[in-house]
This record gives structure tokens, C-alpha cells and sequence, in this order.
């Protein structure tokens, strides 16, 4: 069975002699920066002279230098801007990356899809938060942390998992727990479940659910509550409890039906196609060429589901009435981005 690492595992001394330079002051940004911080590592954060963040990172205590400057003096420098401007950040900083230095990601997309190509010297790593920036945050400041993974893909110095576990630990991460994996693994799950399931298969299923609704004449307030609304019940029951906790909380009616009638949405093939696309490049070259060209089709998709009815109805009810006040709502809400 798989290696949990916990805090036990790490040592954040391993870090002490180290400048580390976080690049980015976002969702993992501010996160990161802030707890190693906190742990007793020496921090710079990377921001352009006319960021926006830089006011609110240099009150927070810490000391704030443009990506070059930061990483030049830095022994660890950590990819945190968005995966798309990453190439040309990276550029910026490539001869600020000495041998014996790291590159760390916290998601391993530029490096597996060849977009930023390290000299052999340098270790890169990976240290990945499962979960958003402001609960690594947020459970750090409690005491507690979020589940992480690390993975190594170029190891010069011999150094580079005992490094990546202090890292974790300096985080918050190895409170929760922590998992080995590589670039690889990390990239193809994670961009197969954002697309097939999590963000993609979940939003089309509710889409197409509340239009044959509504196409059938039942009325959107109604088709709303029913396939978008009720959707966070469900699956706070198989968080919990995994699909049997929430089988056993719905009517056998429910229970029946669902376990009959299930299959039938679901396009295996489709599926099948869609994680070959991830593994041969495919998607990763459209997504950078979309990116190279100002985003055309992005844009289009985008406007669509803006415009599409789900939103406007499920606008004038999250308006009218109230729910989604419980703690876990307020804390899975985006504070700053
Ligand atoms: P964000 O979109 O939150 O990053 C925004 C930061 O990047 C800002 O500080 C912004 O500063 C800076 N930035 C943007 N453009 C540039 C630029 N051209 N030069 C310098 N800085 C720039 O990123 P995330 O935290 O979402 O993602 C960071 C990494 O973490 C990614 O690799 C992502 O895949 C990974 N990850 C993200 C998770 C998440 O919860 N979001 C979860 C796990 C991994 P400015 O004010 O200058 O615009
Ligand atoms: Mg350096
Ligand atoms: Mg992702």
C-alpha cells in the first residue's frame, strides 16, 4: 500500500540554510509564502514592479523582490503564477537557477509537456497541495493541513525528497498527510478529472439534466433545485461516506433507480478518449496554442455558459433563498482571487 508521510517524516531544518524564493502571490502564493514563514524559512516572494499583490505581501511582514532578483539569490525557487504564464516566467528567471538549485512546482503541466526545460543541475520537485490556497492557508493557522503530494523529477543533488518532505512540513501538508507521486501521474489525473468528472463531466450533467427538464415543459426553478442544488447534498453524502453512505441515506426508490438508470448517462468511450488526449499531448497542445492565439475558442465556451439559463435562474434563487451558510461553504468560498 501506498507511503503516507506525516510529520514525523520531515524535518523543516532541512531548510534552514535555504533562501526560498516563492513566485506568485495567489491561491498557493500567499499560502505557501506565509507558512514557511511562520515555520522559520527564509522567504522572498517574486512579484512584477506593478503587481497588485505586492502592498498586501509586504504588510503581511514579508520581503517582496521582482522574479529575477528573487530567484537570483534564492536556493529554492517555486513556480507559483498561473501554469499558462509560467514559460515566460521562468525564462525571466532560468539564469538565476544555479546548479544545486531547485525549481518546485506545485502542478506538473510545463514541465511534463516539455514547456520549460531545466538544466540538468538543477533538482526539480514537485510539493502539490490537494486543495485550494486559502484552506492551506486557513487549516495552517489552525494547526491543522491539507493532504499533499510531492514528486521528483530531476534529483542532481540527492537531496531532493528529503527537501520536498521538509517543504510539505514547513506548509502544513504532513500534519494531513502526504503521498509520493510523479510529474507524470500528477499531470494525467489531475487534468483527466478536471475535464471528464470534476468540472467538465459534472457541469455537462447537470446542464443537459436541468434542459430536458425544462424542455419538457417543467419550470426551471424546479429543474434547478432538482439537478444543480440537490447535487451538493448528494455528494457531501459520498465525501462522507463514499457511494454506500450515500445509497443508505436516499429511498430505496432512489437507490433503485439510480443504480438501473446511472450507465446510461455516462459515455465510457468518451471517457476513454478524453484521457488518451491527455496522455498524447494532444490537449496540452491545443491548450497552449489556444493560449498563443488570445484564447478564441476559450472565450466562445466561456460567453456560452455565461449566457445559458441555469445561470440566470440559479442567480434569482441564490438570491431569494437562504442556504449554504454552514462552515464548510464559508471556508471552500475564494477569500481574495
Ligand atoms: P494564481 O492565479 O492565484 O496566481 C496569481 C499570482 O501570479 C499573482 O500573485 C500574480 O501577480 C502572479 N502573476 C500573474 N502573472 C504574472 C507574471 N506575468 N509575472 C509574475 N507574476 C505573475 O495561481 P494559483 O495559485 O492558482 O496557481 C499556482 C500554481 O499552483 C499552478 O501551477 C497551479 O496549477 C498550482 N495549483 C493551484 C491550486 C489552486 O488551488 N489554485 C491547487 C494546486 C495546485 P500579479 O498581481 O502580478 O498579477
Ligand atoms: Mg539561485
Ligand atoms: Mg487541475
Amino acid at each position: 500500500s501506498t507511503t503516507v508521510y506525516y510529520d514525523d517524516d520531515a524535518d523543516v531544518s532541512t531548510l534552514e540554510d535555504e533562501t526560498v524564493a516563492v513566485l506568485g502571490y495567489g491561491s498557493q502564493g500567499h499560502a505557501h509564502a506565509l507558512n514557511l514563514h511562520e515555520s522559520g524559512v527564509d522567504v522572498v516572494v517574486g512579484l512584477r514592479e506593478d503587481s497588485s499583490s505586492r502592498a498586501e505581501a509586504t504588510e503581511a511582514g514579508l520581503r517582496v523582490e521582482t522574479p529575477d532578483v528573487a530567484a537570483a539569490e534564492a536556493d529554492r525557487v517555486v513556480m507559483l503564477v498561473p501554469d499558462t504564464i509560467q514559460p515566460a516566467v521562468y525564462e525571466a528567471i532560468e539564469d538565476g537557477l544555479e546548479a544545486g538549485d531547485t525549481l518546485q512546482f506545485a502542478h506538473g503541466f510545463n514541465i511534463h509537456y516539455g514547456q520549460i526545460e531545466p538544466a540538468e543541475g538543477v533538482d526539480v520537485t514537485m510539493v502539490a497541495p490537494k486543495s485550494p490556497g486559502h484552506l492551506v492557508r486557513r487549516t495552517y493557522e489552525r494547526g491543522e493541513g491539507t493532504p499533499g503530494l510531492i514528486a521528483i523529477y530531476q534529483d542532481a543533488t540527492g537531496d531532493a525528497k528529503a527537501e520536498s518532505l521538509a517543504y510539505a512540513k514547513a506548509i502544513g501538508c504532513t500534519r494531513a498527510g502526504v503521498i509520493e507521486t510523479t510529474f507524470q501521474e500528477e499531470v494525467e489525473t489531475d487534468l483527466f478529472g478536471e475535464q471528464a468528472v470534476l468540472c467538465g463531466g459534472v457541469t455537462e450533467m447537470v446542464k443537459v439534466g436541468f434542459e430536458t427538464l425544462v424542455d419538457a415543459g417543467y419550470a426551471p426553478e424546479m429543474a434547478y433545485f432538482e439537478c444543480l442544488n440537490e447535487l451538493k447534498l448528494i455528494v457531501d453524502l459520498m465525501y462522507e461516506g463514499g457511494h454506500m453512505g450515500m445509497w443508505n441515506s436516499v429511498s430505496d426508490t432512489a437507490e433503485y433507480g439510480g443504480l438501473t438508470r446511472g450507465e446510461e448517462v455516462i459515455d465510457r468511450e468518451g471517457m476513454e478518449r478524453i484521457l488518451e488526449e491527455v496522455q498524447n499531448g494532444e490537449f496540452a497542445r491545443e491548450w497552449i496554442t489556444e493560449n498563443q492565439t488570445n484564447r478564441p475558442s476559450y472565450k466562445q465556451y466561456r460567453d456560452a455558459e455565461q449566457s445559458h439559463q441555469i445561470e440566470e435562474v440559479g442567480g434569482e434563487l441564490r438570491k431569494l433563498f437562504a442556504w449554504g451558510d454552514d462552515e464548510q461553504a464559508a471556508e471552500e468560498a475564494p477569500a481574495d482571487d
